[in-house]
């Protein structure tokens, strides 16, 4: 028997010395040939010994075949309890298991996929639902509460889900629809700071193209600005030509394509061309045929004027 790997119980010694028994019932439930040597045994309890073999099987460096034996007390007779594969202390194993909503990264969203939110999603908070009471922390409960008091205005109760599809005309309801209030939730403080440390990183003041540029977007004619409290240090590009071309780009950021960094200069204008009326110059039609005639001019239809 090779070295015996043991716990602090001390082994049954039949149990531990029916390794042959072990190995048959390895051998038994592994494929033929793949059962390799005895590497140890462990004590699992009151005459329950597990043997162990190497697998030699491609694919499962370092996993064993584990054969558990044990013993009925009094009795002579060691009977197999079960056989299994076990990964080994050095075994190759699969990388620890990700739930799917920690694995997504972005641009894995395909279309048809549906990407659920969290109910506790720290990235959102509750938002103005045309509820009788606004939610607390909502931006917009307090004009809200005001206009109710102002307008008498009608308020639909109710989860989201319970709304009318097109609010009242003039209710607070439709107010806040159009002032795109009327979400269930909405971007919490957290989602704000994640999203803006995003969007700087990718198209911030630290990028390369930043640094080159000959100014920023602030003062781009190219820049869209945005809604929200985000517009004091965002807004879209909106140059072609431009890397950030219809993203969220930083007002610190920039690239070659600034508005004013280069301005075509304007090909010269050619003088117009000065046209004196007030002199006829001669145009002979023929050479003169002797010296002393006076070469004849035509009218603007070719006929012959005569000498003058
Ligand atoms: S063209 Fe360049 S400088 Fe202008 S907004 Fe776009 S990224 Fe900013």
């Amino acid at each position: 028997m090779s070295a015996a790997t043991t716990r602090s119980r001390t082994p049954d010694r039949l149990c531990a010395e029916a390794v042959d028994l072990a190995r048959a019932a390895a051998e038994e439930a592994a494929a033929p040939g793949v059962v390799g040597e005895h590497v140890g045994l462990v004590s699992e309890g009151d005459r329950v010994v597990t043997h162990f073999f190497e697998c030699k099987e491609l694919g499962y460096r370092g996993w064993r075949w584990a054969a558990t034996v044990a013993r009925a007390s009094r009795a002579k007779i060691v009977t197999l309890d079960e056989v299994v594969l076990l990964p080994g202390p050095d075994a190759v194993l699969a990388p620890e298991w990700v739930p799917w909503s920690e694995r997504l990264r972005p641009g894995d969203m395909g279309p048809g996929d549906l990407l659920p939110t969290d109910a506790e999603d720290l990235r959102l908070e509750p938002g103005y639902t045309g509820e009788d009471e606004p939610a607390p922390n909502s931006a917009v409960s307090h004009e809200m509460a005001d206009l109710v008091e102002a307008e008498d205005a009608e308020v639909t109760a109710g989860p989201p889900a319970d709304l009318a599809t097109t609010p009242s005309r003039g209710s607070i309801a439709a107010v806040a629809e159009e002032l795109g209030l009327r979400r269930a939730r909405v971007l919490s403080r957290y989602g704000l700071h994640i999203a803006a440390d995003r969007w700087e990183e990718a198209f911030g003041a630290k990028t390369p193209m930043a640094q080159a540029a000959p100014a920023s977007c602030a003062s781009c004619a190219f820049l869209v600005t945005v809604g929200g409290s985000l517009s004091q240090a965002f807004g879209v590009c909106a140059n072609e030509f431009s890397p950030a071309d219809g993203r969220v780009v930083s007002l610190a950021y920039g690239c070659g394509g600034h508005s004013e960094a280069a301005v075509m200069p304007t090909p010269p204008r050619p003088a117009p061309p000065v046209i004196d009326e007030t002199r006829v110059d001669p145009f002979p039609l023929r050479p003169a045929t002797d010296s002393g005639s006076v070469p004849a001019v035509a009218d603007e239809d070719g006929a012959e004027l005569g000498h003058s």
